[in-house]
């Protein structure tokens, strides 16, 4: 989560803004190896924002995941799509955590699953246990890393979500440790003609704007000559330091003279 500047145009930062709002010493790592993504909170995907990371799992599964608070599963699902075999925890501090793409569950957990895929006679289940019936422990095994459901490869989709909204966040604001000196990278911006009379460097067609890598990692623009209404996009994406994964950006400022000019914040 690194910033990204682009002199003249437009700021790009993948840093969150308020942190201090979101506790950081409360939850331990889902996994007992390096944070490693291959996807970000909020980029896109091809019908939705993704709405957690996807942490690799060293390419195989079987991958000890842990409950990272204390806690009790609240929803627990088996499905041939989505997040295949997937774990919902709620924590006391109002966050609920989530766990998929599971190979599969801890014994106890794996127990209350079968009995009630005996009971439906079916392989795929959803139930949503009392609170407390099937408590967990921080640092416990909850589970197994695993490819399931919708999946195209061994990783962990993890969640934190406030558990009343179910409104999910970015967990990396929740003090995670990922390495992470790598600035998001800019691959094109584009000029947009809005209104009838409007040019850009002479062409009323969308235009690529050019722009260098300056010495200090920020981007700098060609001068634009617009007339008209006129729009700005860029395509780029953020990568961290483990892996080669281009990952979604997960906030964007303009600037016009200095000041914010628009923003949006996942
Ligand atoms: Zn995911």
């Amino acid at each position: 989560m690194r910033k990204l500047f682009v002199a003249l145009l437009l700021f790009i930062t993948a840093i969150g803004t308020s942190q201090e709002k979101y506790p950081q010493d409360a939850f331990r790592s889902p996994v007992d190896i390096p944070l490693v993504l291959a996807g970000t909170f909020g980029e896109l995907r091809s019908n939705h924002f993704h709405s957690g990371i996807d942490i690799k799992t060293e390419q195989r599964e079987g991958l000890p995941i842990y409950a990272i608070a204390d806690g009790s599963v609240t929803r627990v699902k088996v499905s041939h799509w989505g997040y295949g075999k997937v774990l919902y925890i709620a924590h006391p501090n109002g966050y609920t955590s989530v766990y998929g793409h599971l190979q599969k569950f801890a014994p106890k957990i794996q127990e209350f699953v079968k009995k009630l895929q005996y009971k439906k006679k079916l392989y795929e289940v959803e139930d949503f246990p009392e609170y407390a019936e099937i408590k967990v422990e921080k640092g416990e095994i909850i589970a197994y890393g695993g490819n399931t459901g919708g999946s195209s490869g061994p990783h962990l989709h993890f969640e934190i979500r406030s558990s009343i909204s179910e409104k999910p966040t970015n967990p990396l604001l929740y003090g995670f440790d990922v390495r992470d000196a790598t600035n998001p990278t800019l691959q094109k911006i584009y000029g947009f003609p809005l209104s009838d009379d409007a040019q850009i460097n002479q062409n009323k067609n969308t235009t690529a704007i050019n722009f260098t890598r300056q010495k200090d990692g920020t981007f700098l623009a060609d001068p634009v000559y617009a007339t008209g209404t006129i729009g700005l996009g860029f395509i780029g994406y953020d990568r961290q330091d483990l892996a080669a994964n281009h990952n979604g950006l997960y906030s964007v400022q303009q600037l016009v003279n200095g000041k914010v000019y628009t923003d949006y914040d996942l």
